[in-house]
Order: C-alpha cells, then structure tokens, then sequence
C-alpha cells in the first residue's frame, strides 16, 4: 500500500512586530492536505460502497491557534471529513497536549460533514459492505490522519504573531429544513416552511499590516449537495467556498465549521455544478463579511469543557425490538438489532449518553459553543431562550461524531433524525433534550458568560 504523503501547504510566518493590538491577541494558523493517496471508500451515504473514482477537489485540515493576554493558547481544527469518532479523536488530543501543551479542554476538532470524503476508521475488521483491502486501507489513512493533525497544530503553534479579532454574521439562503411531513410520516424532502438557522457568523483574523491571516465562518447546514450517486472526492459546498475565500485573499487560511445542521440539507441539491453555486453564495456572503464593519472581539478566554448526560429511552424488551425490526420505520431497525444482540448476550445497555460540550468566553464580546453530534436546529431555539440571542455562535459537529441530536419535538413527530447512536446501543429520549440546555447553561455560567 502507498504510504499517505503529507505536505503543509501553507504556513504563515511572520516577524514578531512590537505593535499593540487591540485585544492583546496572538495567532497562528496553518493548513494541510488530507487528500487520499489511495482512493478509499467514501462515507455519508449507506448505499455506496466503492472508493472514489476522481477527485474534484483537494480536501483539507486546518488549525487557528489563538493566544490571549493571561498566555493561554486554544486550536480551532475544521476538516473536510464526514465526521471524527470518539475512537480516534484521543490520540489527537493526547498528541496535541504533549507536543503544544494545549490541552483537550482547549481545542475545538470539528468537521464538514462532507458526504463527499473518505470514510474513517480503525477497525481492522472489515464491515459487510467493505473489502478487506479497503478496510485496511481506511484503517491506514485514518492513522496517518491522527499524526497529521497533531503536526498541524504543532506547526501552527510555532508561529503566532499578533492579531485582531473581530466577528459578524451573515446569511445563508439555501439552507432548508428536510423533514417533509405526508400522509406517511416525515421523510426526508423539502420542507421549506421548518425551521433551519440561516445565520452565516464570521471571525476575522487580522495581523498588524492589515493583512487577513485566517476567516473561521460557519453554516447550519448538511454538506450533501453531492449525493449518493457521487464517486468524486470533494468538500461539497464547504470546499468550494473555502477555495473562493482563499483566492480572494493570498495567504488567507479560510476555515469551515458546521452548526445546527442536522435537519436541514442543501436546497436545490444534486449535481457538482449547484454544490460549487452554494459555495460561490458562501464565498460571496463571507467576503462582504470581511470587507464590512465587523465587532471586535477581545480576551481573556477562558473555556469550559464537560459532557452532557444524555437520556437515551427506557430499556425495550427483545419481543418490542423484535417488533421494530419487522415492523418498525427503516431508520430504527439497525439500533434494535444491535440492542436485540446485547440483551441477548447478557449484557446490559446505557441509560444516558454523555455527549462532550464547550463553552469558550471572548470576553464580553462573544460565547462560542461547541456541541457534539448532529444537533438539528432547535437547540440554536432552546440555548438562545436559555442563555440570550446575542454575542452567540453555536458550533456542532464538533468533539464527537456520536449520531443525531433530535429535539423532543422532533422524538415525538418520527423521522430520520430520531435513528439514535450510530453504535446502536439506544435512542435519545424526551428528556435529552433538556439534560443538553441544563448543560449548556451551566458551562456558560462557569465561563462567565453575562445572560441577557
Ligand atoms: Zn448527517
């Protein structure tokens, strides 16, 4: 097999001029290619199962390493990738402590949700829709990964230089709410009376001479313009909005994160061409972002890390299992056969599940949230109510790549969002909902957050 070849791509150095600046910061940013040598098999969509034919475009991880006035330092990660389970996310962290001394509770490793990357992981034995030299394969690439996102950070650490931060929000229009009702139930189509959250939030990395060193921007949206009939490794909309923004300003690293994405798709979605149209409304909606008049944002930072206690439903019995699996909607019965095989085995399941979450605190200017999981957007509803509508910006997709977050509501009506843990071992109920906003409005308290 062809061992991954690893390039920085862009690294940002510059002299350490003595200039003040507005909220003391430091900064320094890096990027990394994270294309496939070897073509693997893509992750997002059941149905396919073959490695990619071509590939579209690069996909790539990058890093911002944020310093403030007390010397505290903090790496945002976002990567092209579908998503990073909690399997292989430890070594990251455990790597990133050891050579940058940033520590877990400081770093914020997110991801696209691209449906057009490879799928990762590092279990050797290969599932039933994969070969073994694809397993194996995967398994290589998602080890190359871990060192590869450490070496970033670690990079990116070496060269901080003093920056200003400001941020702004803008607007999204193709982001559209995908649970349909009918006559059936809810499926997965249009629905363009749902709520989805259209917020676009920008933070501008500013170095002394002007320059923009990094843009982070951030939408609420699944990144599956490209769908299952797609064999072409790609960013989806993300990717090319990231590749716009970078044109646009030479040296600039344009970083992508996701929010509360998991019950609203691309609208129209389908072909390449409207995948590179959404990134182009991205680009263009962040650039007039980063020519306006942005708020600053100033330190200290301090940052909360701890896990929500997630209620998953009251234990079923085999035969209600059973039931489910001959009867039940098609998104349920991969849980209840797994849960089916657990009880069957003597062994016994969860009653919660503990989903990471953060609260970082800019000062007064601004509380960035990073909840873990497919959070859909009625958790942007419930924190704003929680905790206040301003100075906010809530990231998901971040932490852990555990399966779908559904509102109680969402539980009640049915619907693919409702599938539970993507190990199997349960269904979120009611009550998770409640248990994630108790959580958040803890953490934000502790990180100082003044409530509306
Ligand atoms: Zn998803």
């Amino acid at each position: 097999m062809k061992t991954l070849t690893v390039s920085i791509i862009s690294i940002f150095f510059y002299s350490l001029v003595p200039v003040v600046c507005q909220g003391n910061w430091m900064a320094g940013t890096a990027r990394i290619m994270i294309t496939p040598e070897t073509p693997l098999v893509m992750s997002g969509y059941a149905s396919r199962t073959k490695p990619f034919f071509s590939v579209k475009q690069d996909i790539w991880a990058k890093t911002l390493i944020l310093e403030d006035e007390t010397g505290k330092r903090v790496a945002i990660i976002t990567t092209d990738l579908v998503g990073i389970y909690s399997d292989i996310s430890p070594a990251i962290y455990a790597g990133i402590e050891e050579r940058t001394g940033i520590q877990r509770q400081d770093v914020l490793l997110t991801w696209s949700h691209t449906h057009s990357g490879p799928r990762l992981t590092l279990k050797d034995k290969p599932s039933s829709d994969a070969t073994e030299a694809d397993t194996q394969n995967s398994v290589a690439y998602t080890k190359a990964l871990q060192e590869q996102l450490v070496h970033l950070v670690e990079v990116a650490s070496r060269s901080l230089q003093p920056v200003d931060l400001s941020w702004g929000s803008g607007v999204a229009s193709f982001v559209m709410n995908r649970r349909q009702r009918t006559p059936r139930g809810v499926r997965l189509a249009p629905n363009p009376s749902g709520h989805v959250d259209r917020s676009l939030p920008c933070l501008k990395v500013t170095t002394t001479d002007g320059k923009i060193m990094a843009a982070l921007f951030q939408v609420a949206c699944h990144n599956t313009t490209l769908t299952q009939n797609n064999y072409a490794l790609c960013g989806d909309y993300s990717g090319f909005a990231q590749a716009h923004v970078e044109k646009r300003y030479p040296g600039a690293n344009a970083m992508f994160m996701i929010g509360c994405a998991g019950n609203a798709n691309p609208y129209p979605r389908g072909t390449m061409e409207i995948a590179e149209q959404h990134g182009r409304e991205v680009a263009r909606e962040v650039s007039r972002l980063l020519e306006g008049e942005l708020t600053p944002v100033t330190g200290p930072l301090p940052t909360v890390l701890d896990v929500a206690h997630l209620s998953l439903q009251p234990q079923k019995s085999i035969p209600e299992l059973e039931d489910i699996v001959k009867n039940g909607p098609s998104w349920l019965k991969g849980n209840a056969r797994t849960m089916i095989e657990v009880l069957k085995n003597g062994e016994t399941l969860p009653i919660t599940y503990d989903a990471a979450v953060s609260v970082w605190q800019f000062g007064t200017d601004l509380t960035l949230i990073g909840l873990s999981g497919e959070v859909v957007s009625g958790y942007v509803l419930a924190t704003q109510s929680a905790i206040g509508h301003q100075k906010l910006w809530i990231a998901a997709y971040s932490h852990d790549y555990f399966g779908y977050l559904p509102t109680a509501q969402i539980l009640r009506d049915g619907g693919y969002e409702t599938r539970g843990l993507f190990n199997g071992m349960g269904w979120f109920d009611e009550q998770a909902e409640e248990d994630m906003i108790e959580t958040v409005t803890r953490l934000a308290n502790e990180a100082g957050r003044k409530f509306e």
